[in-house]
């Protein structure tokens, strides 16, 4: 896994990346937690569904969201849909087991940077959440 690429981009921004990670699972959710806290360079907040993902993303100030996409409350290519609106410019990666690829195209065409499918080993995690962090126009 990339570590130093991560805390070069932060130690050149002056502040740790807030990843926020939206799940209805919670065993999921801790191991992306700890696939992040790998590195102090990135600060975790997590969402256990879709409505709970928009009203942090609305209140918060997050440098990414990985988002499932079967939840209850709302699921994940709306909450994608109502976070590209509020945030045009935050990158989503979309992390799903058995969505269906009318969804997956859903969230594709709903603005998510990329998708990845459960289970997500570690070093997949970490090299997409690295590239997009990369890409995105707030790094
Ligand atoms: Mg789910």
């Amino acid at each position: 896994m990339d570590v130093k690429k991560v805390e070069k981009m932060v130690a050149e921004r002056g502040k740790a990346f807030k990843v926020l990670i939206v799940d209805d699972e919670p065993r999921i959710r801790e191991i992306f937690r700890d696939f992040c806290e790998l590195t102090n360079s990135v600060e975790v907040d997590m969402a256990e569904n879709g409505a709970d993902a928009v009203n942090k993303v609305e209140n918060g100030n997050y440098d990414l969201v990985t988002m499932d996409l079967i939840m209850p409350e709302m699921a994940g290519v709306e909450a994608v849909s109502k976070i590209k609106k509020i945030k045009p410019h935050l990158p989503v990666i979309v992390i799903t087991g058995n969505a269906t690829e009318r969804l997956v195209n859903q969230a594709g065409v709903k603005g998510a940077s990329s998708i990845l499918y459960k289970p997500v080993l570690l070093d997949n995690f970490i090299d997409e959440v690295v590239s997009t962090l990369e890409r995105s126009p707030a790094k």
